[in-house]
């Protein structure tokens, strides 16, 4: 079989996000993708409201459906493909499980503010200052394709619908 591109499985990732949450951003429509040796591993949808759980974002889930399919706790090589700009909690639950690659669609400059829970720092600056010295970090793959999923920087997003605030 021929081995699926970032754009091939960043293309899956979106595809599972309309498929479990639609396209409207209030649903908040992340999917995030962990693969292994060119095969998929596990997959996560952010499952926040559902769950009333404020660290059930897709990262988090497809971190924990990997663990529980592998049956281990850390999963050096894979990588993760995630639709939005992984939060900090993200990046650094990567770190934890020895996630190598982390590939993302829309970027925080794509997406309005309320995804991110800082005010400058960046998924970047977690990932310089690691530790782990074997992240590397690619953003933008179909960025605009993920964008257009979520509230855009200058859409008037009502107070109590960020969570980040
Ligand atoms: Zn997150």
């Amino acid at each position: 079989m021929e081995k699926l591109t970032d754009e091939d499985w960043m293309a899956r990732a979106r595809d599972l996000a309309i498929a479990r949450k639609g396209t409207d951003p209030a649903n908040t429509p992340i999917a995030a993708i962990i693969v292994r040796d060119g095969e998929l591993l596990a997959h996560g949808i952010n499952r926040t409201q559902e769950h009333c759980d404020p660290t059930a974002h897709a990262e988090i889930m497809a971190i924990r459906a990997a663990g529980k399919h592998s049956g281990e706790m850390r999963f050096p090589g894979v990588t993760l493909y995630s639709t939005l700009q992984p939060c900090g909690m993200c990046t650094m639950a990567s770190i934890w499980a020895g996630v190598s690659r982390i590939v993302y669609g829309a970027g925080r400059d794509d997406v309005h503010e309320m995804y991110f829970e800082d005010r400058h720092l960046s998924t970047m600056d977690f990932v310089a200052d690691a530790f782990k010295d074997d992240l590397t970090l690619t953003g933008g793959v179909l960025s605009d394709e993920c964008a257009k999923l979520y509230y855009r920087p200058w859409d008037d997003v009502p107070e109590e619908d960020q969570a980040n605030t």
